[in-house]
This record gives C-alpha cells, structure tokens and sequence, in this order.
C-alpha cells in the first residue's frame, strides 16, 4: 500500500496551496485527489474549440489589498495587470457598476442628478461605499427617491434572478454587499492589487503543483480513494455534508449555468462584463478577451443563468446565506471538531461560505502556520 504523509482532497486553492506548502516547507510527501478531470477547482480556465482561452466555472478576476497573498502567487506566474469595468442595462442605457456617480448622470436629467450627489456628499464622505439598503432607510424624500430608484432596477431584479429569493429572504452578508459608490471611478474593485496570471489560472497551478513531494490523482473520489492509501493525516476541501454522508441533510448551494457563444472576431461587447438586472433569464454576459488580454482573432462570450442547485446533476456555487443554513452547518461543523486530529476541513465548501480567491488562499496560508507548522 502507497504510503504518505498527508491526503489532500480537492486541487482548487485551497488543497493545491497546502500539498505546496506542506511539500516545499515540510519536506513531506503529498498525494492529491481530485474527482474532476482538471486541477485549479473553479478557478480552471482551458482553450475552447476555437482556441479562446475561457473560465468553466464563471469569470475569475483576481484582485486583492493582502500583499502576503499577491507575493505568494507572484512565486508562480506572472501577471497581466487588469482593472474589471462592469455595465449594467438599466431602462436601455448602459450604465457602470458598482452604482457611482457616472450611474447617476447618465439615468437621471443633470439638475437632478447633480442635486442627488450634492446629497449625497452632504450626508457621506467622497470615496465611500453606502450599501443600497442603507439608503433605502434614510429620511430625506430626494435620497429615498433615489434608493428607491436603484433598489427597483440595479438591485432587485438582479438578486432575485441570482438567488431565487427576495432580497429579504437572504442574509445581510449578500444583500448589504452591494453598494452605491460615492465616486466617479468605473472600476469594479479599488483593490490594491487586481490583476490576471498571464498564461491563465492552470498554468499557475501547474506550477504550484510542481513539486517532486506532490503525487496528483485525477477523475477519483478523495474519500473512497482513501480507503486504498495509507496517510498520516487527511486535508478535505469537499463539501462538509457530503463528508458526513448528509447525516444532517444537505446543504443548499445555488448553481450556474453558462452558454457560450463564439464570434469570428473581438468585441462582441463594449465592456468585459454587461449585467443584465431587468430582462432576460440570465444575469450577465462576460467577454473572456477582456481579462486575458487576447484581442485577436475569435472570441467567446459566457451567458450566465443562476440554477437551482440538484445533486449530481449540476455543481454547488454559492452557498445561501441564511440562518436556517447557517444552523445547520453548525451541525456538521461539531462532527468536525470531533476529527479535528484525523481531518482539517477548509475551502468554499468545507467551510460553506463565499470566498474570493485571495481569501482562500490567506485562509490556507494561515491554516499551514497555525494547524500544521505547530504541529510538526
Ligand atoms: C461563478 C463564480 C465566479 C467567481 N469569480 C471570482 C472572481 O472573479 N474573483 C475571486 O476572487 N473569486 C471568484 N470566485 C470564487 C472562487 O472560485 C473561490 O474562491 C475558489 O474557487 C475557492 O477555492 P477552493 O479550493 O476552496 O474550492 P474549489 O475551487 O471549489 O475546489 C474544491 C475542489 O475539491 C474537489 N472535490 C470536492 N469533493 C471532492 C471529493 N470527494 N473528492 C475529490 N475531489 C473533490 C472539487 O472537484 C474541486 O476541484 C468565483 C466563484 C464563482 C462560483
């Protein structure tokens, strides 16, 4: 029987930056398992048919204010640096997003728009984020007026479609997130750092991943394979219900789907993303040319429709907040603690919570230094 130190299952950020870290600091040996045909999790992007260079599981934008993180990834790529514009079809005219003061000229007549920024700027500093449903709950008529405007077109019909809820099904963490931005800057994050890996996020992974100390199995479940091997101890980044057979019932995911289309040539749109809140089924449309810097030749659009999640049939994307959720990955979390020896359980999915990408790779970091570099 193959002997190793740890068994790591899943090879998106959060196994593939400990099997490095464990095989590159600790000198141990790594055997990494993933049931899908692919390393880098969600963040895998591969050449389509007509040699686009697109993401599988949605548009990935790496963008980050944690310098540890930006230099732990800088060891293994290079970078095309990269500011994500969004617009939002709002009553037919395309307006940016986050909501800013751009937004506000461009759907209301200038005089008024000019006396909502005045407000604004009145009652908050230039520069600041104010979530929607903040504004929604302030007393003067005009900013009401105008909170109500961008809860009705930018807000509602977006998260309804993306959630299959009401806004006011959801837990604040969702619906407080989105913002109506005090500034005229038409970037879609202000972070430090925002940047893409110039030969794509598998490219950076395969060079994570590179090390004599790490053993990759493709196509197999982590679980069952480690019923073959014999390890020290055992890392799970795969969904927390499904560890313990569902023995408290499933968690709920929301799930995606993406369509894609490809054109003889570049644009097909004027930004690299267009939200569409108030038609259609889908929720946006993304041009992966945008973020890879691939200008010529074809290129390929992803049209995105958010999906009941079912089991087996599509994949889990985004946990649903809510405290009934919440309650009952408590429940798995306590069966955790009692194998807390045996089994470290991190990621999106062991964790059942909305990571970005710099998130989970600070995460991973962190738990290397406090769960396993104490332990050695
Ligand atoms: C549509 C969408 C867009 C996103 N866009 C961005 C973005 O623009 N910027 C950003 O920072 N973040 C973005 N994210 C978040 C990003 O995808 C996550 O932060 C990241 O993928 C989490 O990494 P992870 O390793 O925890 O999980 P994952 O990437 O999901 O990796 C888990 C891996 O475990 C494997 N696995 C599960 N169970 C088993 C098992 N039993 N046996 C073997 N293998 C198993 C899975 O196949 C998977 O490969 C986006 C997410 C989504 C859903």
């Amino acid at each position: 029987m193959d002997e190793y130190d740890w068994l790591i299952v899943g090879a998106g950020y959060s196994g593939s930056v400990l099997a490095e870290r464990i095989a590159s600091q600790l000198d141990q040996k790594v055997l990494l398992v993933d049931k899908r045909d692919h390393i880098a999790g969600n963040a895998y992007d591969y050449r389509d048919d007509a040699g686009v260079l697109i993401h599988k599981y949605g548009p990935h934008i790496f963008h980050t204010n944690s310098k540890k993180v930006w230099e732990y990834l800088s060891e293994f790529t290079d970078w095309r640096y990269y500011f994500h514009e969004v617009l939002a079809i709002i009553e037919g005219k395309k307006v940016p997003i986050p909501f800013n003061f751009n937004s506000i000229q461009e759907v209301f007549p200038e005089a008024l728009a000019n006396k909502f920024e005045n407000l604004l700027l009145d009652k908050f500093e230039f520069g600041k984020k104010i979530p929607i449903l903040k504004l929604l709950n302030e007393e003067d008529k005009d900013l009401k007026l105008l909170a109500d405007y961008i809860y009705k077109f930018v807000f509602k019909g977006y998260t309804s479609k993306q959630w299959g809820l009401n806004p006011d099904e959801l837990d604040k963490s969702v619906t407080g997130r989105i913002p109506v931005y005090l500034s005229r800057d038409n970037r879609y994050f202000q972070d430090a750092y925002q940047a893409i890996p110039l030969n794509g996020y598998t490219a950076m992974f395969e060079q994570i991943l590179d090390h004599p100390n790490i053993t990759l199995v493709l196509n197999e479940d982590g679980i069952e394979y480690s019923k073959k091997i014999s390890y020290h101890k055992m890392i799970y980044t795969g969904p927390i219900d499904e560890f313990f057979d569902n023995k408290f019932g499933p968690l709920p995911y929301r799930s995606l789907e993406f369509k894609y289309r490809t054109f003889e040539k570049f644009p097909f749109q004027e930004r690299a993303q267009i939200n569409y809140p108030n038609n259609f089924d889908f929720t946006r449309i993304t041009e992966f040319a945008y973020l890879t810097g691939e200008f010529h030749g074809k290129s390929t659009i992803a049209i995105e429709y958010p999906k009941v999640y079912i089991p087996g049939v599509n994949d889990p994307y985004y946990p649903i907040p809510n405290k009934e959720n919440e309650e009952k990955f408590k429940l798995y979390l306590n069966e955790a603690k009692k194998v807390k020896d045996k089994v470290i359980f991190l990621g999106r999915l062991a964790d059942y919570k909305y990571y970005n990408m710099d998130q989970v790779v600070a995460r991973a970091l962190m738990t290397f230094e406090t769960e396993i570099l104490t332990e050695k």
